[in-house]
């Protein structure tokens, strides 16, 4: 058996880039290849730095997560994961709207509503806010979103809900296993070229609120929007990889 070598894809033509990934086009025009980047931003991109081996973990846990809601039956895009810091993913359309759902009250609902800072919800709240930096992405109900265009009907809406809560049930009570609680978590969507609708993106500390069970340590990108330096951030991304994958992280 030869020694695999890392593999070169920056030669891959950049087709989209963001503050965390870069989308690279890939032979297979149905697919498209995720990078996942050591930057880590907050406050609407203010607020910017690189953590060395952050890419790997984030994309190591998105691999993983996106695997398991797989096998519980939900359609996402995932299709392998690269060593250290790619995933290979079908090429979607993207909805411009992030699904946030909630299962305690943390972030921008306790600041928004009268509810405790930590308290648990009577059942979980699913929220949506339009993608668009200028507008600051205002929080959109329902029949914004039919009105907008972003879905074609309130049965493509009800269907991204439906999905967004089997998401919840699969992903708290795996973490839950694992001495974790997930207070809250954000999902993208998208389209193949056949319209079906997909659970796309990055499922990673960087899109869920998780808190130690037992201790509330958190365990997510809190701790950098709150400003710990970056040596306790990275190794709370270390932790968090540890938790979830079961192994100890190699950066
Ligand atoms: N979230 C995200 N991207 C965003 C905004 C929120 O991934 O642009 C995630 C965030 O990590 C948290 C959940 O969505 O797990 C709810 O976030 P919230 O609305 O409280 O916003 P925040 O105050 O974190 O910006």
């Amino acid at each position: 058996m030869g020694v695999m070598l890392p593999q070169d894809f920056s030669k891959l033509e950049i087709i989209g880039e963001g503050k965390t990934k870069i989308v690279r086009r890939m032979d297979n025009p149905e697919l498209v290849l995720l990078e996942f980047k050591d930057a880590i931003t907050a406050l609407d991109g203010e607020k910017k730095d690189t953590i060395t081996g952050k890419g790997h973990i984030n994309a190591r846990i998105s691999g993983f997560l996106f695997e398991f809601l797989s096998k519980e039956g939900v359609p996402t895009h995932y299709v392998s994961f690269i060593e250290p810091k790619y995933m290979v993913v079908k090429r979607l359309k993207m909805l411009p709207v992030e699904v946030v759902c909630r299962n305690i009250a943390a972030g921008s609902f306790a600041k928004r509503y009268p509810v405790e800072a930590g308290s648990r919800l009577k059942h979980p709240v699913v929220e949506y806010y339009l993608k668009d930096d200028l507008r600051h992405d205002p929080m959109m109900n329902e029949d914004h979103m039919v009105v907008l265009g972003i879905l074609s009907s309130i049965e493509e809406v009800n269907e991204i809900k439906r999905l967004t809560l089997t998401v919840n049930k699969a992903l708290s009570k795996f973490l839950d296993d694992k001495g974790i609680t997930l207070v809250d978590f954000k999902l993208e969507f998208g389209r193949d070229r056949n319209g079906r609708i997909y659970v796309g993106d990055e499922i990673n500390g960087d899109s869920m609120r998780l808190w130690d069970k037992r201790t509330g340590r958190i365990l997510d990108k809190d701790v950098y929007r709150q400003g710990k330096n970056l040596s306790e951030v990275l190794e709370t991304y270390r932790e968090c990889y540890r938790r979830i994958i079961g192994e100890e992280p190699r950066v």
